[in-house]
């Protein structure tokens, strides 16, 4: 079936940015703040991504062995944070635990400030292209259908939307993708012991972050539902924790899918939090005081660019002479089936080039965050939110650099971006 129909016109950009989570707000930002006409397009009415929707806790890749690989935006986000008293770093493993609502209020403020026009609550719906360009995109608001034009276009979406919508090339669909969970906030059980105190942070201390015990005590339960870790995260002030338990393998990109597991995982966490109730006397008095509002996607679709990094280039220690970004958080996959977690550290930070976000296909396309070009061992290792910020950085300094890697390399060096 074919619809004509008028869309009104919301304005023509520079730069246009689909997605805010990690990658668009730093894509965003630092386009802006070059002088670039800058919109985002985002389907959350906040900013934040899984961090913010999806309660995805703590933020990691920061550091690699002590020492910092990402600075610029995320980092500017992180001290934000910190000065609130709303996050904390925890050392040497580098990770920032933080509290979702503190995340969205900084995410919004610094894109206010960089000048920014946003249109949140905006699913994007589709583009059109000419020429192998795409000239405008169209996304849907309460009040109707708008399209905006822009000299480039960034896929933040996480899930490659816009580069569907472009019929840009994408990477092969693996077998299985990692899996989906569900995150909650879980409010009255007591971390004053061990079982718990041992693990809610990430500090390096007290060994892996997983709780070895609780992840040991349900595997033995016939009645448990699949699950990964678990892992307790500190929201930094009272008792109040960010949990990442539930785990169920599929599509997210299949909205049907989508809203099937979403709402199984509801039912699974509630499951398992009355299990542990029952378990442990740490979880006597707790209950889920929220659950998120955006299924955990760890991974969808990718971009095919005009180059493809491989999980093996990062363990090999890699040079590219275009690096825009380095990853610092070791290979890292779920078990899709399971409730297993495979993991390789990198004997150095691994560096992305500038080509792993140019389209192969689509001439003023970029991808940001985790639908950049990779195999998927590479992508195991940046999914994670600090590589994501810096490679929407690097998207945002790209689009004001025409693309040119060593401009964009010399802009990012500048600003702090890579350290
Ligand atoms: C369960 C789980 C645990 C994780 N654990 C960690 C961890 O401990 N540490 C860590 O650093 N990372 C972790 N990650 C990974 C990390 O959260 C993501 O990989 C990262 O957020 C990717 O950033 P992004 O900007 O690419 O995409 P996202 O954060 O997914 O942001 C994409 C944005 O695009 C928007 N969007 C999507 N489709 C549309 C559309 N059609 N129209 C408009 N907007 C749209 C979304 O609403 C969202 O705001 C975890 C992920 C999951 C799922």
């Amino acid at each position: 079936m074919r619809i004509e129909r008028e869309v009104p016109f919301a304005g023509s950009f520079d730069l246009v940015v689909c997605g805010g989570g990690p990658s668009g707000i730093a894509a965003a930002v630092s386009a802006s703040r070059l002088g670039l006409r800058t919109a985002l397009i985002e389907k959350n009415h906040f900013f934040g991504g899984m961090g913010a929707g999806g309660y995805v806790v703590p933020l990691s890749g920061f550091f690699h062995q002590g020492i910092r690989v990402a600075g610029g935006i995320g980092w500017e986000l992180v001290q934000r944070m910190l000065q609130d008293g709303a996050a904390q770093l925890e050392l040497p493993k580098g990770h920032v635990s933080f509290h979702p609502e503190y995340l969205k209020l900084h995410a919004e403020r610094l894109l206010r400030e960089a000048g920014v026009t946003l249109f949140p609550d905006a699913v994007l719906s589709g583009c059109c292209r000419e020429d192998g360009r795409i000239t405008q995109v169209l996304f849907v608001q309460e009040d109707g259908e708008k399209a905006v034009g822009g000299t480039t276009f960034a896929d933040a979406t996480g899930s490659a939307v816009l580069c569907r919508f472009a019929n840009a090339e994408l990477l092969p669909e693996p077998e299985k993708y990692q899996p989906m969970s569900l995150c909650f906030l879980l409010e009255g059980a007591d971390v004053t012991t061990p079982l718990l105190g041992g693990c809610i942070h990430h500090d390096g201390k007290t060994g892996r972050s997983v709780n070895a015990e609780l992840h040991a005590w349900l595997a033995e339960q016939p009645d448990a539902p699949q699950f990964g870790g678990p892992w307790f995260n500190a929201l930094i002030r009272g008792n109040l924790l960010a949990v990442n338990m539930t785990r169920a393998a599929g599509d997210a990109a299949d909205p049907k899918v989508y809203a099937a597991t979403y709402a199984g995982l509801r039912e699974d966490a509630f499951r398992l939090v009355e299990l542990l109730r029952k378990g442990f006397p740490e979880f006597r008095n707790a209950q889920i005081a929220a659950i998120a509002p955006d299924l955990g996607v760890r991974e969808t679709r990718r971009m095919r660019g005009l180059y493809v990094l491989t999980g093996r280039e990062l363990l090999d220690g890699a040079h590219f002479d275009d690096t825009i970004a380095f990853c610092a958080h070791p290979i890292d996959i779920h078990q899709a089936d399971g409730n297993g977690q495979r993991l390789a550290e990198l004997p150095a930070p691994g560096p992305i080039p500038l080509r792993c976000l140019q389209s192969a296909n689509v001439e003023n396309l970029l991808a940001a965050g985790r639908a950049i070009s990779c195999d998927g061992e590479a992508f195991a290792s940046l999914r994670v939110m600090a590589t994501a910020f810096a490679l929407g950085e690097a998207a945002g300094v790209a689009a004001w650099a025409n693309g040119d890697a060593q401009r964009t390399r010399a802009q990012l060096q500048k600003q702090g971006a890579i350290v």
